[in-house]
């Protein structure tokens, strides 16, 4: 392995589960780290991207580098201008790269662009616009590191997750010349973040704010979902808050964009990242109110919204614990939302979830399920174990989470044994964490009788269905 510093690029894609839901851990830094600048300005139409080098570079790599969705064409040789002489943006394999038309590449590359807001495979769209000229930008567009020959950038594999590269340490500073922008949930005149795990806004689109979350709705969205948004969102995250404790990296924030009333579509797309959440809405499906429409909207944010503190204040150890994040999410989101919707009945979700969890365990633990393809099992079973710790204690789930996410902020890790010890002392009952570890472990030959009995022996309310299956009164 060639000298100078290298990092594991660590899960930058985690899209194995359902909507993109993402956890990042935080990079290290040696001393002798590259330090790189990248500095973005908009000016009117006009938008600049600077790179900044510490040191002689012979290739910048690019790594956010998915094809378009639509084509399977790279995506910044059209929307790119690289205006510093002697530069050129070349794709080498399965990435773009900066490179010198000879030697090295000076200390700073400037580039003119325009934002693309077409989707990617299996990544963000390096931009969200919006219909009153707003634009967000995917920050990690802007990520790279450096390699010393183009025919090493053509080696690299076109999956980077766990593989070793070059380290560097990035910065990014964002600003416009028409106002203030929108990062990390603040509005401040000059962004600046070590973290590109998100979008950062330019433009006027007026925000609602409360002290616990910012939103960014189009202005030309249907306007039952502008009015269910508005009522909703603002309550959820206040909730959370006050139940789970306030977020101190960031504010959250809520992105949502409208592609128009396209005919015959029914789209509702979104993502979580760094403290946002990012939706589009389009088609003329969704411009009339229905339950089942604002339900699932409302269900969407509350899932994801969730993450910011169970995946992004304290996230799982190892994938295989993914049930911590992902179930607790599911059954967050179904409570929070029922507060919110009296019309929502949570028990359909959750009926889902222990027949799910039942279809899942049958001789099989919850823990492998990834190398089984069976991810609904990290759902599905993390809700039954959050229905049992609810059950089992006598308290709400937000309460038992709340000092599981308080005792782990400072390593930002809730561990299995973590986990199971909160639930030990909540409960009280040993035999149900041997349950539950058993159904991690192992799964069970019966699964219908031994989940329905770890259920009655946590006191949860339930009847049987024909096949013996528990359903919640
Ligand atoms: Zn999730």
């Amino acid at each position: 392995m060639p000298g100078g510093s290298w990092m594991r690029r660590s899960s930058i894609f985690r899209f194995a589960l359902i909507a993109f839901c993402l956890s990042v851990p935080a990079k290290s830094e040696s001393p002798d780290m590259p330090q790189v600048r990248i500095e973005v300005t908009r000016r009117g139409d006009d938008w600049q991207a600077a790179f900044v080098f510490d040191r002689d570079f012979t290739t910048w790599v690019l790594p956010r580098s998915a094809l378009t969705a639509e084509g399977g064409q790279p995506w910044r040789a059209p929307s790119w201008n690289v205006e510093t002489r002697g530069v050129r943006l070349q794709r080498r394999g399965s990435y773009d790269v900066l490179v010198a038309d000879r030697g090295k590449l000076p200390r700073r590359v400037d580039v003119s662009f325009t934002p693309v807001p077409d989707r990617l495979q299996a990544d963000y769209s390096p931009a969200l616009t919006f219909t009153d000229g707003s634009v967000a930008l995917f920050v990690a567009q802007f990520d790279g590191f450096p390699m010393d020959s183009l025919s090493a950038v053509g080696k690299l594999p076109s999956d980077l997750n766990n593989q070793m590269v070059p380290a560097a340490a990035l910065e990014y500073l964002f600003r416009d010349s028409a106002g203030p922008v929108l990062l990390d949930g603040r509005r401040v005149a000059v962004a600046e973040t070590a973290d590109s795990n998100t979008y950062v806004l330019f433009g006027g689109t007026r925000p609602i704010e409360t002290p616990d979350m910012i939103g960014i709705l189009d202005p030309q969205l249907p306007p039952w979902i502008k009015e269910s948004l508005t009522r909703s969102v603002p309550a959820l995250l206040g909730r959370y808050t006050q139940e789970l404790g306030r977020l101190r990296e960031f504010k959250p924030a809520l992105m949502v964009s409208w592609g128009g009333p396209t005919p015959g579509l029914v789209s509702r797309g979104g993502s979580v990242l760094r403290g946002l959440i990012a939706m589009q809405y389009e088609g003329s499906g969704v411009l009339e109110e229905s339950v089942a429409q604002r339900q699932q909207g409302l269900w969407f944010i509350a899932h994801e919204a969730a993450h910011f503190w169970l995946g992004q204040t304290v996230a799982y150890e190892y994938a295989r614990d993914a049930w911590i994040t992902e179930g607790g999410a599911d059954l967050l989101a179904v409570r929070a939302v029922a507060e919110l919707d009296p019309e929502y009945d949570p028990k359909i979700e959750l009926n889902r979830a222990i027949a799910d969890c039942i279809k899942l365990t049958k001789r099989h633990g919850v823990a492998a399920a990834r190398d089984r393809g069976e991810h609904r099992a990290y759902y599905a079973c993390g809700a039954v174990f959050g229905l049992v710790a609810e059950a089992g204690s006598g308290r709400s789930f937000y309460k038992f989470l709340r000092p599981l996410i308080d005792d782990n902020r400072a390593d930002g890790v809730v561990t299995r044994a973590e986990w199971l010890a909160a639930f030990d002392t909540a409960t009280r009952k040993p035999m149900l964490r041997r349950d539950i570890e058993r159904l991690l472990d192992k799964g069970v030959s019966d699964p219908v009788d031994f989940i329905a009995n770890l259920l009655a022996q946590a006191g949860v309310s339930f009847e049987v269905d024909p096949s013996g299956i528990p359903r919640l009164r």
